[in-house]
């Protein structure tokens, strides 16, 4: 039974850096993987999307010749194969250079397969038992698949099998108007296709205030993308143009049918086979490995990082999990969960950047609070570039003058959340940033401009 001093399962975002740390530190390190170096964010999540909606805005951008003053003789057409050969050159090197670190690391002994538990300390990949006082767990989420009546009769993708596409489908039926439903539908909105997106829920990415979710709508209805929202009865059938979906909603045709049907309807953590059982770790009732602050389960030496603990469903959420995990156990650190300020994107275009509560949360809270609101029709950058979808929100604490957090929907709304965020974990009050002095001319410069237009949130 080979011995190691840790074990890390999966090499998602947090697993390689850390397995690095642990051989830096003199640690003798098994790392398991059963499929794609790099997980889902380098294979099917974060870099092939991200390239995907970089083709998309290409051809819109295109599309809109005439408004920047620039002739192009002929349609604007896509080539699907071409979009999915630039995509795959983008993730093939970051793939790569995950498994040839880890294959070339001294120190660190990799395996390829699926690893479950056989007892606390050990774990199990083909027929090799691996021993460990350290097991590191980092495997993940994958989409997950819906119970819907019909659903076992009928072709569907998930985000996998997306990235296989190297077609235009005639009509894409998106079940799930959250975060991964929606960019998937722009871009394919982009590329040529029909879309249609069916949600549940009374409006899409139903977790943020309903002006954000009004504003993507917006955004996405004016693309040409029909939205067909309160479908709270879902199932889907075969027909001839490729699917049906009932969706049963309070208004409009209780169909909807297209050529090919893409679920993005959530995503499940890859635990439901990892043997935990014969380890003795413990579950949420989702499957979400149950970890305390710093990362630790309830069985000694082991720990859950990435999305298998529910503790976050973002790359940024897992490497700070490795960076929690790295300093507490090798840099005597007392770093937690708990200090880390929610933050994320929506990488439609506009995209969205949020950071700390929404609009609705700070309300809920019951405290005094500050707002400013800026469409971004009245940035001028956005404006000189022709790109005015979108409107900035910021949210203050009335008495410690702190910001509380931030919608951006807007041209770079990605990258400017990060000027509040990081004034959120400085805790400076809102008054640094309305007296500094900003580039012109930038998004940016109009984060001063709103909040000395800050009004008591009533
Ligand atoms: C379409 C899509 C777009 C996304 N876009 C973004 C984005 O723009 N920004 C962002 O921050 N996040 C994004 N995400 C989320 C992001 O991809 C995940 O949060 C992130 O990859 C989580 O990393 P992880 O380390 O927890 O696990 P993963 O990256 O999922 O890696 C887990 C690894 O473990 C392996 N594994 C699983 N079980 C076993 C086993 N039993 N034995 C051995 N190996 C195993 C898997 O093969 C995999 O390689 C997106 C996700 C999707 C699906």
């Amino acid at each position: 039974m080979p011995k190691f001093d840790a074990i890390v399962i999966g090499t998602g975002q947090a697993g390689p850096s850390l397995a690095r740390r642990l051989v830096a530190a003199g640690r003798k390190v098994a790392v398991i993987e059963r499929k794609h170096f790099g997980g889902t964010c380098v294979n099917t999540g974060c870099t092939p999307t991200k390239a995907l909606v970089a083709s998309a805005y290409a051809a819109h951008v295109a599309r809109r010749h005439a408004d920047y003053g620039v002739t192009i003789a002929g349609p604007i057409a896509v080539d699907m194969k071409a979009v999915k050969a630039r995509k795959d050159s983008i993730v093939a090197p970051s793939r790569n250079g995950v498994e040839r670190s880890l294959k070339s690391l001294e120190g660190c002994t990799v395996y390829q397969g699926h690893g479950r538990f056989v007892a606390p300390s050990a774990v199990k990949v083909g027929e090799t038992v691996l021993e460990a006082p350290q097991i590191f767990i980092n495997v993940g989420g994958r989409a997950s698949v819906p119970a819907m009546p019909g659903l076992d009769q009928v072709p569907y993708l998930t985000n996998s099998s997306m990235m296989d596409v190297d077609f235009l489908p005639k009509h894409l039926v998106v079940v799930g108007g959250s975060y991964i439903g929606l960019e998937f539908a722009q871009a394919y909105r982009r590329f040529g296709s029909e879309v249609t997106v069916v949600e549940m829920a009374p409006r899409l990415i139903a977790r943020e205030d309903e002006d954000v979710s009004m504003g993507v709508a917006d955004v996405l209805e004016a693309e040409g993308i029909a939205l067909r929202l309160n479908a709270t009865c879902l199932s889907v059938g075969k027909h001839p143009d490729g699917v049906a979906v009932n969706v049963d909603c309070t208004e409009g045709a209780p169909q909807v049918t297209g050529s090919h049907l893409l679920l993005a309807v959530g995503r499940r953590p890859n635990t439901d086979d990892l043997g935990l059982d014969k380890a003795g770790v413990a579950t949420d009732a989702r499957g979400f490995i149950t970890v305390d602050d710093q990362l630790r389960t309830n069985v000694p030496g082991i720990f859950a990082l990435g999305d298998c603990n529910g503790r976050g469903a973002f790359t940024h959420t897992a490497w700070n999990d490795f960076e929690i995990v790295a300093a507490n156990l090798l840099d005597g650190g007392e770093r937690r969960v708990a200090d880390r300020i929610a933050a994320y994107a929506l990488y439609t275009d506009p995209p969205l950047g949020r950071c700390g509560m929404s609009e609705t949360e700070v309300r809920k809270s019951g405290r005094p609070a500050l707002i400013a609101t800026m469409p971004m029709e009245d940035v001028s950058r956005a404006f000189e570039k022709g790109e005015t979808n979108g409107f900035m929100k910021i949210l203050v604490d009335k008495e410690t003058k702190q910001f509380l957090g931030a919608s951006f929907l807007g041209l770079s709304g990605d990258e400017v959340i990060h000027t509040v965020l990081d004034l959120m974990y400085a805790k400076a009050p809102y008054t640094v940033m309305a007296r500094a002095m900003h580039i012109h001319p930038t998004v940016t410069e109009f984060l001063p401009t709103m909040l000395g237009e800050l009004r008591d949130l009533e």
